[in-house]
Formats: structure tokens, sequence, C-alpha cells
């Protein structure tokens, strides 16, 4: 979908991300989603490419494209493979992101720049088996000892970490204060008592990977702290926002993906002496997703452009987040039925695109948490 008011220099990224999704992702995103492996090479590339420094400030190295030009480069990555953009997420909006929002200048000289080359690939770690929507029940615990934390708890569900260098980790410093006691840490993976557990079985995202971490007496230097010690966590929410503006772009991403092989099958498949596009059900449905698609876009684009202009955007980022990902659960339904029979065998895009989206809805705050801040912005 082309955008005539994008920045020309933009657009010139996108057509060049646009070449490379199509050439390099889409080809084997089935294959690598049957096989339930990330190929860690790409990352590597991306970091050549320069992408893995998009929304890093040029003082920090990065290239200083901002929220826009994030949001045009997870669209395209999701387009190709909503699991390849997720390993891809996750290391630059969350964990890189922590690292240029909540690290001092020493912290974000000493991780950035393996960070931003891809040779050091990060996770988020933040879930754990009872805090997933409550962010107030984290219960890994950072206990300082002289000039050192001891990590103690379970991480769940944590993308990357199969493969993951550095960990960035939501722990207790202060477990009496609930909320306002959580800090934020970061943990080389091979620090003595970090374990992680084989990769988890999955209904979609196949190609990432995620596991449980075990922190296990895990001692880490006081310096590897990021933020203050108290509410260093909520003013990570505060400031990472990229997180919603890039799953915004996943649903869009995916949204076009679906449209695309709904339109694709459709036009080639003849039922009753016709294409199945002649029908105007079939028409209705493609105009409808195409209509959803470009609301959901132009929220997401309005959102990242905010972000830029340096102007509130935690309404928008909500609002984003839950139509668009919303839109591809309802896109990608949709089209594995227009799909038919062909649609739902295991090696169709269609059905990888069902199995995809709903993740979507769940991640980076659920649609229900969207749904709570939205309204309380409207003072209800
Ligand atoms: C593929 C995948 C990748 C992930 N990657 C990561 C990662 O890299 N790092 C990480 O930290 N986490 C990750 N997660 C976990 C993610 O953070 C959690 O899934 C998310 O926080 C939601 O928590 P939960 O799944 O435990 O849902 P629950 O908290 O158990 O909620 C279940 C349902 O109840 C609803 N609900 C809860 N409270 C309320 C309420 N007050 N009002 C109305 N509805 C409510 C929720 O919206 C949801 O629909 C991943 C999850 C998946 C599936």
């Amino acid at each position: 979908m082309s955008d005539p008011l994008i920045d020309p220099e933009h657009a010139q990224f996108v057509e060049s991300v646009r070449r490379f999704v199509d050439s390099e992702i889409i080809p084997h995103a089935t294959s690598w989603d049957l096989e339930e492996r990330y190929p860690q090479q790409l990352l590597r590339e991306f970091g050549n490419l320069g992408w893995l420094g998009v929304s890093v400030p040029e003082s920090y190295g990065g290239s200083g494209g901002g929220s826009v030009l994030y949001a045009l480069l997870c669209a395209e990555l999701a387009r190709g493979s909503a699991a390849i953009a997720l390993g891809f997420y996750v290391h630059t909006a969350l964990a890189s992101s922590a690292l240029v929002h909540l690290g001092d200048e020493a912290q974000r000289k000493r991780w950035l720049p393996g960070a931003m080359s891809g040779e050091r690939i990060g996770c988020w770690a933040y879930a754990e088996p009872n805090a997933g929507a409550d962010v107030s029940t984290v219960a890994t615990t950072a206990a300082r000892d002289g000039d050192q934390y001891v990590l103690n708890g379970t991480k769940m569900y944590i993308t990357n970490s199969p493969f993951a260098d550095f960990m960035v980790v939501v722990a207790a410093t202060h477990p009496e204060l609930g909320l306002k006691g959580l800090s934020v840490f970061v943990v080389d993976a091979d620090t003595p008592g970090v374990n992680v557990a084989a990769p988890l079985k999955k209904l979609g995202m196949g190609a990432s990977e995620m596991a449980e971490i075990v922190f296990d007496d895990c001692r880490i230097p006081a310096e590897n702290r990021l933020g203050p010690e108290e509410a260093g966590f909520i003013r990570s929410l505060k400031v990472l926002t990229l997180g919603r503006i890039a799953s915004a772009a996943f649903g869009v991403g995916l949204s076009r993906a679906a449209l695309q092989e709904s339109q694709n099958y459709c036009a080639q498949r003849v039922q009753f002496g016709a294409p199945l596009t002649a029908n105007q059900f079939i028409r209705f449905t493609l105009a409808d997703m195409a209509t959803r698609l470009e609301a959901a876009w132009q929220l997401t684009l309005h959102t990242a452009r905010l972000a830029d202009a340096g102007q509130p955007h935690d309404r928008e980022a909500s609002m984003a987040k839950l139509f668009a990902t919303e839109t591809a659960t309802w896109a990608c339904e949709r089209t594995l039925h227009l799909c038919g029979a062909q649609g739902y065998m295991k090696d169709s895009a269609a059905q990888r695109f069902y199995r995809d989206c709903k993740v979507l809805e769940i991640g980076e705050g659920t649609s229900e948490i969207q749904r709570e801040t939205i309204a309380r912005q409207l003072g209800v």
C-alpha cells in the first residue's frame, strides 16, 4: 500500500525493505514456521542493514529514524513473517529501547553498539507464571548485596530467550511496594544462575522462539540496573510506547499479507464458472478488509507521527494497538475462510496468518488493558 504523504526518503527505505522481504523472507516463512526455529542470521543481517538501530537516536549511534520509520519497517517485516517481526521487535522496541530510555551514558556505551550491530541479541523478561496482565504481581526478586544484586525467580514466555545474549529483566527490589518496588536490570545470558529451559511449543508464531528462564541466586553487578531502584519499571511503562506502535504495525503488516492472499486466491479460483471475485459477497469482504486495514494504518501512522513530534500519544498508542491487532485477527480469520480447504492445509500461508495473529491481542498489553487505558483517559 503506497502512501503519497510519506516522506520520499522513507518511501525509498520502505521500497528496499519490501524487496528484501519479498526475496529473503516470504519464500522461507512457511518452512521456518513448520521447523519452529528462528533464523538468527537474519537478525545479524538486519544489523548490517542498519535496521536494528532505526529507532535509536543518532547521538547514541543509531540512525535516528524515529517511530514512523520504525512502524514502516515493522509493518513490512510482519507482512513477510509475523514471527520474524516478533523477534526483531523484542530485541529493538523492548530490550534496546530500555537501554536507550532507561540507561545512563555508560550503560548505553556498553550495550547498545553490540545490540545495534546484531552481535548481541536481547530479550525482555517481564512475564511470570503468576504475573501477566497484572504487572504488580511480579515475584522475581533482586536483593541488594554490597555492590551486587542477587536475582531469584522464574520468568515465563520470554521470546528470543533460547538464543539471547543479554536479558532485560523486571524484578522486585522492594517487594513490599508492589508495582512501585519494581526495577529493571540487564543480565548477560552466560551469568551463573541463569537457566533457560527448552523452547515452549506454541499455537502460532512458529518461527519465533520462547522459553522459561529461572534465576537461581544469579549475581549481577549493581551497575547493571537501568534507571532508579524504585519505580524503575513504572518509568519503563511510560517511555516504552514504541512497543504498542510496533504491535499496531504488526497488525497492519499481517492484515496486508492476509488481504493479498485472499485477493490472489479469490481471483484465480473458479467455481460456478467464474472466479470467486465475481461474487458480491467476496468483493465486499475484500473491500471491508481494505477499509479496516487503511484505518488501522492511519491510526498507527498518526500515533508514530505524534511520538516523533514529541507530543503526548499514550491514548493513541493504545487505540492503534487495539484496533490494528483486532483488525488483523478479523482479517486473518476471513482469509482462512475465503481460501477454503487449500487455506486449511499446513503448508498454506492463510493458516499461518490465522495462527500467528491472535497473540498480537495478548502481548504488549492485552486488548482489555488497552481499553482500560483508553477509558481512563476518557475520565471514566
Ligand atoms: C507468543 C508470546 C510471546 C510472548 N513474549 C513475551 C516476552 O518476550 N516477554 C514477556 O515478558 N512476556 C511475553 N509474553 C507474555 C505476555 O507478556 C503475557 O501473555 C501478557 O502479559 C498477558 O498475560 P497472560 O497471558 O498471563 O494473561 P492473563 O493475565 O492471565 O489474562 C488472561 C485474560 O484475562 C484478561 N484480563 C486480565 N485482567 C483483566 C481485567 N482486570 N479486566 C478485564 N480483563 C482482564 C486479559 O486481558 C486476558 O484476556 C509472550 C506471550 C506470548 C503468547
